[in-house]
């Protein structure tokens, strides 16, 4: 069976989930790769705690993981401690090879600056490459309304970047309803998307959006950059 016939099969049982409520998919998607199922929770973006929430829902024995880059902000190291405690969970902090300090020593300091897209591969991709091989089944909590290049999101599609199935059963949410979903069940978020972050990452690369601008205008900001190549291709040309 190669990648084209997988995604193949993928695509069919998309279209079959496409107008499920989210709680359905994921419980399709537990039911079908448990024990090799697991949720990536960035504890940055609002979405994602629905995602967690409706998985909890479903079995909280699912791990749970999020890319500890080594330069994520306080507010979203003390996210993780709430969650564990509220769901009693212990999220898997997931971290590359090298230290911030060591990457400096390497390639010289605050790559970030120079080479955003090489930085975000060695301290996101790869180590989720290296944690996913472990599974045969993601659950992300993206939207397809977030950016132009997650517009063609499906509910379930085969990731041929991570080779496992990629369950996404908010695709169809927008910002409105992930909102009106963490107030009725009072969810905990991110304190920073009460200061102005809609979306938080690595402290060196997030800075809050003013009202009106894009929602992702705050997610490396001076580059043409708007994903870090977990959920696309980060754009081949900076600045
Ligand atoms: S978001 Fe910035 S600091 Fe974080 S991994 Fe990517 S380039 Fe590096």
């Amino acid at each position: 069976v190669n990648d084209t016939t997988v995604a193949l099969d993928y695509a069919e049982l998309a279209r079959g989930l496409d107008d499920a409520p989210p709680s359905e998919i994921i419980s399709w998607a537990v039911e079908r790769f448990r024990p090799s199922i697991v949720l990536a929770c960035s504890f940055g973006g609002p979405t994602g705690m629905v995602a967690l929430d409706m998985v909890m829902n479903v079995d909280r024995t699912i791990p749970v993981y999020y890319l500890d880059t080594g330069l994520l902000f306080r507010e979203t190291y003390e996210l993780v401690e709430r969650v564990r405690r509220q769901y009693g969970i212990d999220p898997i902090p997931v971290a590359p090879d090298r230290t911030v300090a060591q990457q400096a020593e390497a390639f010289g300091p605050a790559l970030w600056e120079r080479d955003p897209n090489a930085c975000c591969a060695m301290r996101k991709v790869q180590p989720q490459l290296s944690f996913l091989q472990n599974f045969d089944a993601w659950i992300s909590g993206i939207r397809r309304d977030q950016a132009k290049t997650r517009e063609a999101t499906q509910v379930v599609q085969y990731d041929a970047r991570f080779k496992v199935a990629k369950i996404c059963p908010l695709a169809h949410w927008d910002e409105r309803m992930v909102w009106t979903y963490i107030d009725a069940h009072h969810l905990p978020y991110n304190a920073l998307h009460d200061a102005g972050y809609p979306s938080v990452g690595c402290v060196p690369c997030t800075r809050a959006v003013a009202d009106g601008e894009d929602r992702r205008a705050g997610r490396w900001p001076g580059f043409n950059k708007i994903e870090c190549g977990l959920h696309a291709e980060p754009a081949a040309g900076e600045h």
